[in-house]
């Protein structure tokens, strides 16, 4: 039987870490970089197992992440796609997405990426306020974001995303409403919008983490939260919709490959790091770079951390990711998923949330309220029990 499975591609290089991230993520030289694409070929190469083939699946997204994969060279990214087109069978009309740091993009490389069929862009811009972006150890401008943007529309790119970032150090809720309203202007076809979270171990929680002088400088809770109600305000105004808790697209826009994560599809992570799930078996690569490089083409040496979902771990998950989306979760498909109804399995905790006001049932489906977004963490804690 024909099955379906997304495809992530993980390049961990960025041209300078920002003092925010957490991510796997960070500087690398040419050499680095290129023998970094030699060891993608060769695990994408390895798929191409009669295990796998036997499958027969179909890819209906790609998406290269990062890290800052328009760092790769136009040859590279050529490469990678044309060795993913040999081995995976890609629909006609997939979703390829390639993520990209305004300053990064060039002509050449754009085009590049339309000859090898990527058709999505999604830049990292974070704020259109070039004192925030230095803040942020961001190495672009705003001017740098809108030639990428401009560039990347001449090159035939009609679907992007711009990702933001609210509740940056001595942020007001003016200067967030001024970042999105320049976004909206420029009418990209999906904005992303994450609030700042100060991770452990990054320059951020040293100069604004608990207990530091520098915490006093991050908004308010109650700014922070118009922050959040003014996005959802003014972007809907402007015709996106919010599909997910932080995700607004315009209609037919949403990110395929992301709608894939919260409906627990197949994927195959491939790179450093990347986590796959593939019939219920979740596993990662190894996020040791070296030896990465050196067994990129050996799966059994590289994949950690493999394990078989329990039932009741993909019971938890479909509730966890699916309540991300603002449609809900379906209690038809939770019943045909599970051969048992959700009130059967979690009757008790969702009775006691909806009598708190945080989640509605409608239509057939179960979904946060917009007081339960604002607490979503608490929700899903309280029904998982
Ligand atoms: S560009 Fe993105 S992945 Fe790279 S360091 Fe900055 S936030 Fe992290």
């Amino acid at each position: 039987m024909e099955k379906e499975i997304e495809i992530y591609i993980h390049v961990p290089f960025c041209v300078k870490k920002c003092a925010y991230c957490d991510f796997l993520s960070g500087p690398g030289d040419e050499v680095t970089i290129e023998h970094y694409v030699e060891a993608l070929i060769q695990e994408i190469s390895q798929c191409n197992s009669k295990k796998r083939k036997s499958t027969s699946e179909t890819v209906t997204t790609v998406f290269l992440g990062g890290g800052t994969p328009s760092i790769l060279s136009p040859a590279q990214i050529e490469r990678i796609m044309g060795i993913l087109r040999e081995t995976f069978e890609i629909e006609k009309n997939a979703e390829i997405t390639i993520e990209a740091n305004p300053g990064t993009v060039t002509r050449e490389k754009l085009k590049a990426y339309r000859c090898a069929g990527i058709n999505r862009i999604s830049f990292g811009l974070q704020s259109t306020n070039n004192e925030e972006l230095k803040l942020l150890g961001r190495i672009h401008t705003f001017k740098d974001f809108l030639e990428s943007f401009h560039l990347a529309r001449s090159c035939g790119f009609d679907n992007i995303n711009v990702d933001l970032i609210s509740a940056v150090p001595r942020q007001t809720v003016e200067s967030w409403e001024a970042s999105l309203k320049r976004i909206i202007e420029l009418n990209p076809e999906h904005v992303s919008a994450y609030s700042l979270i100060v991770e452990e171990g990054t320059p951020f929680a040293k100069r604004y983490g608990e207990g530091t002088e520098g915490e006093k400088e991050l908004p308010a809770e109650e700014d922070e939260r118009m922050m959040y109600q003014r996005t959802e305000e003014l972007l809907e105004e402007a015709g996106y919709h919010r599909y997910e808790i932080s995700n607004y697209a315009k209609p037919g826009r949403e990110c395929r490959h992301n709608q894939g994560y919260w409906e627990r599809k197949n994927y195959l992570g491939i790179g450093l790091g990347a986590s796959s799930l593939v019939d219920n078996i979740r596993y990662k690569n190894t996020d040791d770079l070296d030896f990465y490089m050196k067994h990129a083409g050996e799966p059994d040496k590289i994949q950690e951390d493999m394990e078989q979902l329990s039932v009741v771990d993909q019971m938890e998950e479909f509730i966890f990711l699916g309540l991300r989306k603002m449609q809900g979760i379906s209690m038809k498909e939770f019943q045909d998923v599970f051969g048992r109804t959700l009130n059967e399995c979690y009757g008790e905790n969702i009775e006691r949330m909806q009598k708190s006001g945080l989640i509605v049932m409608e239509d057939g489906f179960f979904r946060l309220t917009k007081r339960g977004i604002d607490v979503s963490n608490y929700v899903f804690a309280e029904i998982l029990g």
